[in-house]
Order: structure tokens, then sequence, then C-alpha cells
């Protein structure tokens, strides 16, 4: 008899489960590298996000960002190249 040990990711939102190579837990975590966990972020300790959900969460992170910068007074001006 032989017994396998995989990795498996869920996301803490939608609840889609993927699985992961094996290096990626032993090296820790994130970034996730390119492929099936393309996209996929870690949120904190143990919590993970698929590309789907990381989406709307890094828009309004980044947004609340922005807006304790302004309410500290740091003003940022932001330029596309
Ligand atoms: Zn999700």
């Amino acid at each position: 008899m032989s017994i396998i040990k995989k990795t498996m990711l869920r996301c803490d939102r939608c609840g889609k489960v993927v699985e992961a190579p094996e290096s990626v837990a032993s090296l820790g975590l994130p970034p996730f590298p390119e492929g099936g966990l393309a996209g996929w972020i870690q949120t904190d300790g143990d919590h993970h996000l698929c590309a789907d959900c990381a989406r709307p969460y890094l828009a309004k992170k980044s947004e609340m960002e922005r807006e304790l910068k302004h309410l500290a007074g740091i003003e940022t001006i932001e330029i596309d190249l």
C-alpha cells in the first residue's frame, strides 16, 4: 500500500479547491507560481483567495491604502507610462 500526500489550496471566499505543487507548501506562500495557482493570493497566515476572488480584494485593498494615505496627508500622483 502506498500513501500519496497532496497539498490542496481552498479559497476562503468561494470554496474553490486546487491541487498545489508540494514545493509551494514547503517554500511558504506567496507569491504563487504561474500555472494552476496563478492569481491566487495569501491574505494572511492560512487564508487564501482564488484568482477570481483576489481581483476585487486587491482592488479594494489598493483603494483603502490610497484613502489612508490621503487621510494622513500623503498625496501621490499615479501616471501610466
Ligand atoms: Zn474564490
